[in-house]
This record gives C-alpha cells, structure tokens and sequence, in this order.
C-alpha cells in the first residue's frame, strides 16, 4: 500500500536487532486517517472471507482491529496478554514476545470464542510469526477457524509469512520490509 510505504520510509526509525520503530503514525502517536485507510485496504482484501469475528492481540493491535471491525461491520476481541484473576474458561497459549524479549501468557475468554466462529487476526506487525502462532493455539482450543491473517507492516526477512502459510493460513499485508540492515529501510517491492 503505497500511503503506508511512503510514511514508513518518511518517518520510520531502524533499532538494534531489526526493529521498526513507527512511534508517530502507529505505535504512539497514532494518524487516524491513514489507519482508517490501511483497514480498508484489509477489509477489502478480505471481504470474502467468511470472517465472522475480528481477533487482535493487545496493546499495538488494538487499533487496526478495531478499525477494520467497524469497516467489516464485526465484533473485535483482543487477546489479553495477562490472564485476568476473574475471567472464567479462559483460553490461553504461551508466545514469546520478540520486542520485550520475553514470554508471555496470551489469553481469550471462551465467552468470545466459539466453535462456530471464522476468525480473521489483525496485527500491527508480523516478524517471526510468534503471536500468530500463539492465536492458531488459542483458536483450535476454542474449536473455531481462522480465515486469514492481515498485517500492516512485514518484515519479510524474519519469514513469520512462512511459518503462517505453512499451516495453510492465508496472509496479507500492506508493507513488507526486506532489510533493515545499516539502519536503512529497504522495502521488499
Ligand atoms: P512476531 O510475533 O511476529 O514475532 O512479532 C509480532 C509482534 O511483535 C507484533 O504484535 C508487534 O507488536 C511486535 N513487533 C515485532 N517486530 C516489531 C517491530 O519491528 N516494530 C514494532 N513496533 N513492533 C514489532
């Protein structure tokens, strides 16, 4: 998607150990407008998919979800990354966290997740595919599917893409990454 390519060479920042930094249009600061239109984007390359429930993980996939929820006209559920003392028939998969280099416990309520649900997964970024992994967990333990999974940056040289695609998941994003080397951004196309 060209808009978000743009606005990542414009004002993304590389890290230490192939990190993206998009603090002032994603991750921070947000831009409402350009969000708006990458869930657009995702919510017409989804569009048949069958999706019935939007699944997101907190804290950064929150508002990408929310927005292709509201295009898409479904409900949103974010995955919790600490199990709540009061939540009952809870759901839960392990996944370690790339960024904070740490594990975590990524939960759902089986109040929003039932068998007969066909689940589209929204995040921010795909690396390594962890917490897409974690949510195919947590969705067969709920005994419902996943339709697709939708992104908005990729960084194509941490291949979580083929992690994804081996399971025979379908996966879309708007700006795939090939190189962060030299603190330099090189986009894959
Ligand atoms: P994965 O689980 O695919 O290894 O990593 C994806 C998760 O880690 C995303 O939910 C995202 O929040 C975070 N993440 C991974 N790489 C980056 C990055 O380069 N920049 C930012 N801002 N977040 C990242």
């Amino acid at each position: 998607m060209k808009l978000l390519k743009e606005r990542i060479l414009t004002d993304g920042k590389c890290f230490e150990g192939g990190i993206l930094k998009v603090d002032n249009f994603i991750n921070h600061q947000m831009d409402p407008k350009l969000m708006y239109a990458m869930a657009e984007e995702l919510a017409t390359r989804f569009a048949g998919s069958g999706a019935n429930k939007i699944l997101t993980v907190e804290a950064s996939g929150i508002a990408p979800a929310i927005m292709v929820g509201y295009i898409m006209g479904l409900p949103v559920v974010f995955a919790k990354k600490k199990v709540p003392s009061t939540m009952e028939g809870v759901l839960t998969a392990e996944v370690h966290s790339f960024t904070k280099n740490r594990n975590y416990t990524m939960c759902v309520s089986s109040d929003y997740l039932h068998s007969e649900d066909r689940i589209l997964f929204v995040d921010d970024f795909l690396a390594y595919g962890n917490a897409a992994v974690g949510v195919v967990e947590l969705v067969a333990k709920g005994g419902a599917q996943i339709v697709g999974m939708g992104f908005l940056v990729e960084k194509a040289f941490q291949h979580g893409r083929e992690v994804i695609e081996q399971m025979g998941i379908r996966v879309e994003s708007l700006a795939r990454i090939a190189s962060l080397d030299g603190g330099v951004i090189t986009l894959a196309e």
